[in-house]
């Protein structure tokens, strides 16, 4: 397994809409590994394929606490077929937007159809922090970031920062 670099905003790339896959072949089992392990290694809860730089419809959730059991969730061509009326706020974060957070409202509960790490067919009832997690890296594949739920404002604040902090990353590297 290897550890990939993760795309931060402002990123073109992290704006753009992934594409389905067509086949769950080994290829795409190291990739959700890689996933995996970037994901452990940042550490995060969740991660898009987009933010690795790659535009496949492949996420990877793992909801698990510090000292429990790992519990990986592969989702490949995630597609939400319903969710509720009501919402759900958890105060939102994003490896692609380090350091930021912000309270976000989704649905509560939804319904999901995808294809599992075997590639076959599955379904979904997520609730809680898995639904609200799921919809967040749907997003990512729809080149969606969760500060684009904020003003215009806030949104632009928050870019603004990550530009900074991207350079002086740079001038550290050179
Ligand atoms: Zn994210």
């Amino acid at each position: 397994m290897t550890i990939r670099k993760i795309l931060v905003e402002p990123d073109k790339f992290l704006r753009q809409k992934s594409k389905p896959v067509d086949i769950v072949d080994k290829d795409l089992q190291t990739l959700m590994d890689d996933m995996l392990e970037t994901m452990y290694n940042a550490p995060g809860i969740g991660l898009a394929a987009i933010q690795v730089g790659v535009p496949k419809r492949v996420i990877v959730i793992d909801l698990s606490r510090d000292g429990e059991e790992k519990s990986p969730m592969y989702f490949v061509n995630p597609e939400i077929v319903s969710s509720s009326n009501n919402d759900a706020t958890y105060e939102e974060g994003c490896l692609s937007v380090p350091g930021q957070f912000a309270e976000i409202d989704r649905p509560d509960k939804c319904h999901l159809k995808f294809l599992d790490y075997n590639g076959n067919k599955k379904e979904l009832k997520a609730e809680g922090l898995l639904a609200t997690c799921i919809q967040h890296e749907i997003d990512h594949l729809e080149g969606i970031l969760f500060i684009d739920y904020l003003s215009k404002l806030k949104k632009t604040m928050i870019i603004k920062k990550l530009s900074k902090q991207k350079k002086s990353i740079e001038r550290i590297v050179v």
